[in-house]
C-alpha cells in the first residue's frame, strides 16, 4: 500500500517512519521497516505505524539506508508474519511490495518443490525467494537476478529490495503501481507517492512501468526490465504540503 525508502547520509529510520505517517491517509493494516545496521534488520507488526514505533523504540536503528511499508493485505490475513518486509530463505535479501503478484501460486509451487521454506502467506514473499533462487542457480549479481525475476512474474507491483551483501544500494521497480524517486545531493528518497518526499527535495523522477532503478548515494541507474538503460527525466514537484 505505502512505500518509503532512503539512502544517503542522514539517519534513515526517522525519515522512513515520518514518511510512513505521511502515507497513513491511504489506509493500511500493518507496518514494517528494514534498516542496514550492521546487517539487514527487519522489524514489522500488524497495526498502526505507532505500534511499530513502540515495538522498535528500544532498539538501535542507526543507519543511513532503510525502507518501510504500510500493508493493505490482499494475500494472507493481516498479521505480524504477513507484514512486509519479507526476506529470502537465507535472510540476505528483503522486499517491500505494493500490488499483487498474480502468478505467485505457480511460482511458489515450483520453489517449494526446490526446497524453499516460506514464512508468510503473501504473494510478495514468493518474489524475493524467486530472486534468491535465480541467484543460487546462476551466480549472477543481484541487480541482474532481480531483473530476471521480474521477467517471470505477472501482476502489478511497486517494489523495493535491499541486500545485506550490497548495503550501499537500494533497488526499486514498478509495473502498474506508482513509484517516485526524490533526487537530493548524495541522497535519494523513494516513495509510492510524493507526500513523504516533498519536504526534502522538489526534484523527482517518476519511474515508468517496467523500469528498475539501482540507487546508490551518488549514482542512479535506471534500466528497463528488458535490460535497456533509460535516461531519467527529473521534474520539479509542484505539490505543497
Ligand atoms: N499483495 C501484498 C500483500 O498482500 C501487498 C499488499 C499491499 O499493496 O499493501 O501482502
Amino acid at each position: 500500500c505505502g512505500i518509503v525508502g532512503y539512502i544517503g547520509f542522514r539517519d534513515a529510520y526517522p525519515i522512513v517512519i515520518k514518511g510512513l505517517h505521511r502515507l497513513e491517509y491511504r489506509g493500511y493494516d500493518s507496518a514494517g521497516v528494514a534498516v542496514q545496521n550492521n546487517g539487514l534488520k527487519v522489524y514489522k507488526k500488524a497495526g498502526k505505524v505507532s505500534d511499530l514505533e513502540n515495538f522498535v523504540k528500544d532498539i538501535d536503528t542507526d543507519g543511513t539506508v532503510a525502507m518501510g511499508h504500510t500493508r493493505w493485505a490482499t494475500h494472507g490475513a493481516p498479521s505480524d508474519r504477513n507484514s512486509h518486509p519479507h526476506s529470502s530463505g537465507d535472510r540476505k535479501l528483503t522486499i517491500i511490495h505494493n500490488g499483487i503478484i498474480e502468478n505467485y501460486a505457480v511460482v511458489k509451487e515450483a520453489l517449494l518443490a526446490k526446497g524453499h521454506v516460506f514464512k508468510s502467506d503473501t504473494d510478495t514473499e514468493v518474489l524475493i525467494h524467486l530472486v534468491e533462487d535465480i541467484r543460487n542457480e546462476t551466480n549472477l549479481d543481484l541487480n541482474e537476478c532481480v531483473r530476471l525475476a521480474l521477467n517471470r512474474v505477472v501482476g502489478a507491483y511497486a517494489i523495493v529490495i535491499m541486500s545485506v551483501d550490497d548495503p550501499d544500494q537500494i533497488i526499486a521497480a514498478r509495473k502498474g503501481s506508482p513509484m517516485v524517486i526524490g533526487v537530493g545531493k548524495g541522497e535519494y528518497f523513494i516513495a509510492s507517492d510524493a507526500t513523504p518526499i516533498v519536504e526534502y527535495t522538489k526534484n523527482v523522477i517518476y519511474l515508468n512501468d517496467n523500469e528498475i532503478a539501482y540507487i546508490k548515494r551518488d549514482d542512479l541507474l535506471i534500466k528497463s526490465i528488458d535490460n535497456k538503460v533509460q535516461t531519467p527525466y527529473i521534474q520539479k514537484l509542484e505539490l505543497q504540503l
